[in-house]
């Protein structure tokens, strides 16, 4: 792959992966921190990944050492609200979607009954009142899960430089940016471009 420059509107951080300290303060909220979270990513790959998700995590060979290949964690303070564990939190939102769109439909029906009954003057069935529950469950279900998804809008690895000695980090919130630009001050720098290999 040949070297590609990549701009952003919003400037990003670039800080040295070895001598990073994250701030005492939420990445998404600001407030205080009380958990940690332990994000993984494989430098090459898209996407950062979980310790768990990662099969060179569970390949063993882990344990005899990781190249500088391999993956880069980070353990950063978060807040008790925006910590979501080793949950299967993806597995659960593609749920979401599935289950949401069926009750969709299920919901638009029962919901032509409803009006139809209501018109003729007619006792709705009991299904129609089970659709409405479960379509209002499964709302407030979704949308707790897709609120986890605040922490990786507002902490994204946009990647590393070739030899790895710095990553690129997106940090919506700009308090937290500045506070981890004061905390590392050797070893941060805003950028507003990036070349990536
Ligand atoms: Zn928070």
């Amino acid at each position: 792959m040949s070297p590609r420059k990549e701009s952003f509107k919003e400037p990003i951080v670039r800080v040295n992966t070895a001598k990073i300290r994250f701030p005492k303060m939420c990445p998404v909220c600001g407030s205080n921190v009380t958990k940690a979270m332990r994000i993984s990513t494989v430098p090459g790959r898209k996407q950062w990944l979980r310790p768990h998700w990662d099969p060179m995590y569970w390949s063993g060979k882990r344990r005899f050492g990781m190249s500088l290949s391999e993956a880069q964690t980070f353990i950063v303070p978060v807040c008790e609200d925006h910590y979501y564990g080793d949950k299967s939190e993806w597995r659960h939102r593609l749920l979401c979607v599935v289950a949401d769109g069926i009750l969709m439909i299920m919901f638009f029906f029962a919901f032509l009954i409803m009006g139809s009954n209501f018109w003729l003057g007619r006792v709705n069935p009991f299904w129609v009142y089970l659709v409405l529950g479960v379509f209002v469950v499964a709302m407030a279900l979704s949308y707790l899960a897709f609120k986890s998804n605040q922490f990786e809008s507002a902490f994204r690895i946009v990647g590393f430089d070739a030899d790895l000695q710095h990553v690129w980090l997106k940090l919506k919130n700009h308090k937290y940016r500045d506070v981890l630009l004061n905390e590392n001050p050797m070893s941060s720098e805003i950028v507003s471009w990036i070349i990536r290999r």
